[in-house]
């Protein structure tokens, strides 16, 4: 289980496995005190939290508060509100071909997890996956990503202070760093990000046999036909599609309604958008920038050629892009994934760009959704419960949330996580605490009224059949 060579990263793991061995992470007390630990970190240093989010991704306190602390807050709460309870051993049945016997369900820790985490959502997906591998009793290597530099240096300092015995290490870097991570051996690891580095990574945990979570994206699409919501609904998307500037693994990603609505759904974004962060959203303190140059250039180049309905104005010094709204024509080629036509349509948009695509009717909206990878969530504004049915039972997607976007994310009672291309695995609340504990079934057979003699040579026509019985 040691690694091969002592660079100071296989150090890191090394140490991390050894205090896991020692047996020092397992006790339920442990887990609550470092769960507390956690809580205390990210609450005693707020300020320091929101400013490192401002520094990296311009984001305001009020988001940063939100879609950041107050999340991973909860989901604490949640964890040690509930967690004696997931974590006690469960009785379960034994057949009755097995009688007299006794079985139980016994939780216990997987040993080191590793959490790599995107940009996007520096804090919270970072540290809220480890929430549920504390919780589980494991030990934890967290590397955060490099391009969101500030909130990763302030983790790296802060956590030795609250973990001081290393039961959670941090590694800093890019590419190399991580590549060596994934050459040690981990007993699970959770990786946030695109389904490209992805691959990389499941093909790294392979050599290992280690299981993965994989929280991956892909272009969440959404219906819209609610004519009598129209305002609230466009309030509602356009607060899920621009918060954090579009960099949301699952913003509305691309709308499809009828193109009798267009016009008017339009206007009520465009009303939504102002109201939210003004006439000029580059003002604003409440609206993001771009994480990099990179990113903000090949947002660039998809809007280039194309006119915006709302917004489209740029600025790279900055790497300010406007809230923008683009209505694309109905096409009769495949009309999203990389065949499509608009290069809006081909690939996850990950940034403020919003196009609505003119579909006939939701039935078609479905066909287009499963004309690709399987979304992260599917978004339906509807009234009618017929065409919630038809998106529920007709498509396949990590979740579905009904006239909102974005709040099955803060939802610790429910499973997070994507389908196919979106991503495998689920973790949040009681389901990350499944993910990073191993449940182990523990069995009893007593030596009196051995009925497994039943089962032995020499065998018995009469106790074959009564066998066959019992089973
Ligand atoms: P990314 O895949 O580029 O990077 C994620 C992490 O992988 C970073 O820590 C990075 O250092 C590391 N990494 C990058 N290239 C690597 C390589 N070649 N080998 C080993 N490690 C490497 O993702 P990103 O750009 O940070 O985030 C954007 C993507 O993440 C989008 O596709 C988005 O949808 C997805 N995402 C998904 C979720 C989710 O919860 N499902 C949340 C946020 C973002």
């Amino acid at each position: 289980m040691t690694t091969p060579t002592a660079s100071p990263l296989n150090k890191t793991v090394a140490e991390a496995r050894r205090l896991f061995d020692s047996g020092k992470t397992r006790p339920m007390e442990a887990r609550v005190g470092r769960l507390r630990a956690l809580r205390a970190m990210l609450a005693e240093h707020q300020p320091a939290f929101e400013a490192a989010l401002w520094n990296d991704l311009h984001k305001g306190p009020g988001e940063a508060q939100l879609t950041e602390i107050n999340v991973t807050l909860a989901e604490i709460s949640h964890t040690l509100r509930h967690l004696r309870r997931w974590a006690r051993p469960r009785r379960a049945p034994a057949p009755a071909a097995l009688w007299p016997a006794r079985a139980r369900l016994v939780s216990e820790p997987l040993g080191v997890v590793l959490v790599i985490a995107p940009w996007n959502y520096p804090v919270q997906l970072l540290l809220n996956p480890l929430v549920g591998a504390l919780a589980a009793g494991n030990a934890a290597v967290l590397k955060p990503s490099e391009l969101a530099p500030a909130t990763s240096a302030l983790i790296a300092r802060l956590v030795p202070r609250y973990f001081a015995d290393g039961a959670v290490r941090v590694v800093e870097g890019g590419i190399p760093e991580t590549t060596e991570l994934l050459a040690q051996q981990f007993d699970h690891i959770v990786f946030t990000g695109s389904g490209t580095v992805g691959r990389i990574v499941m093909r790294a945990a392979a050599e290992h046999l280690t299981p993965v979570t994989l929280e991956l994206g892909g272009k969440s699409p959404v219906w819209f036909d609610d004519d009598a919501q129209l305002h609230r609904a466009a309030r509602r998307l356009a607060w899920a599609k621009f918060t954090n500037a579009g960099q949301t693994c699952v913003a509305p990603d691309y709308v499809m309604t009828t193109p009798d609505r267009i016009p008017a759904l339009v206007d009520a974004l465009q009303d939504a958008i102002t109201d939210m962060w003004g006439i000029n959203p580059r003002t604003s303190g409440d609206y993001g920038r771009i994480v990099d140059e990179r990113q903000f250039d090949r947002l660039a180049a998809l809007l280039h050629g194309t006119e915006a309905a709302i917004g489209g104005q740029c600025d790279r010094a900055e790497r300010y892009i406007a809230p923008t709204v683009v209505t694309v024509p109905t096409l009769d080629r495949p009309a999203i994934g990389p065949e499509a036509a608009h290069p809006l349509l081909r690939e996850e948009i990950f940034g403020p760009i919003l196009p609505i695509l003119a579909v006939d009717s939701a039935e078609q909206a479905a066909q287009v959704i499963n004309g690709w990878d399987k979304p992260l969530a599917l978004y339906v504004f509807t009234s009618r419960a017929r065409t919630r049915r038809l998106f529920e039972q007709h498509t396949s997607s990590g979740a579905v949330v009904h006239d909102a976007g974005l709040i099955h994310v803060a939802a610790a009672g429910l499973p997070f996580g994507g389908v196919g291309a979106s991503g495998i695995g689920a973790y949040h609340g009681a389901y990350s605490w499944r993910a990073f504990s191993h449940l182990k079934p523990v069995l009893r057979k007593p030596h009196t009224m051995d009925t497994l003699r039943l089962a032995q040579p020499p065998f018995t026509r009469r106790g074959l059949r009564f066998v066959k019985r019992l089973m």
